[in-house]
């Protein structure tokens, strides 16, 4: 039977989650204006940030303050630089914090804070990415958001990388460094990770590839 709809109390933690352009940076910036709208005072801090979003993400306070975006590697930085008046603490591309995000949003929530996390929540296999299983777990609200497939137009749900133009392989790092990679959000059925061992790959419930399975995608 479904509960009585979520109405907190004290904290609580949110998590925006999705492929890259599925929106999860716009729909974190929607949230934080609506809650600068409601007086409250907010917080928002983004890894990797680049200048193109700093100028995005230009939300005005009631009072004329601009809120900004604070720039963080880690989420020792994060409690570093927090603000202990914040009521909503916001945090974009959180999939590239450690697992100390994690903990720090619980206790945050604890404390009765607003916590919202956006990120990716798979790496380019398909696979849970990072600390972002873990937040999503831990969260009381948790969004999936889809971008648009760039080969057939349904929902995407997948990151494809591309090297060189090409699906890159299964064994290929989670993180590229100074990679010339490239990514297109992708539907399940496009999404393309070719794997070497793919012939001896084990496929759940005794399917074999006979059965139609993408093991390739696997
Ligand atoms: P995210 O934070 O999830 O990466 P953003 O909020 O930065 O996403 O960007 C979402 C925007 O990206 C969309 O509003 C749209 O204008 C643009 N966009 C580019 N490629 C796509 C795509 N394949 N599917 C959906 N939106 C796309
Ligand atoms: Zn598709």
């Amino acid at each position: 039977m479904m509960g009585a709809p979520f109405q907190p109390t004290g904290g609580w933690i949110e998590v925006i989650a999705g492929v890259m352009f599925s929106g999860k940076s716009e729909e974190l910036m929607r949230r934080v204006r609506r809650a600068v709208i409601a007086r409250k005072r907010v917080q928002v801090f983004k890894s990797h940030l680049d200048a193109r979003y700093s100028g995005l993400f230009a939300v005005s306070s009631h009072d004329g303050r601009s809120i900004e975006a604070i720039p963080v590697d880690s989420a020792e930085q994060v409690a570093q630089r927090l603000d202990p008046t914040a009521q909503v603490v916001a945090v974009d591309e959180a999939q590239f914090l450690d697992e100390g995000i994690a903990d720090l949003a619980s206790a945050l929530a604890d404390r009765g804070r607003r916590v919202i996390l956006a990120g990716i929540d798979t790496d380019f296999r398909g696979e849970p990415f990072g600390i972002m299983p873990r937040l999503m777990a831990q969260a009381e609200m948790v969004d999936k958001l889809h971008a648009i497939c760039v080969l057939c137009g349904a929902p995407a749900s997948r990151n494809q990388r591309l090297i060189a133009g090409r699906p890159a392989a299964w064994d290929s790092p989670t993180i590229m460094v100074g990679g010339t990679e490239s990514y297109e959000a992708r539907c399940r059925a496009c999404h393309v990770v070719p794997r070497e061992d793919a012939a001896q790959a084990v496929l759940p419930f005794g399917l074999t590839s006979a059965d139609g399975v993408k093991i390739s995608g696997r």
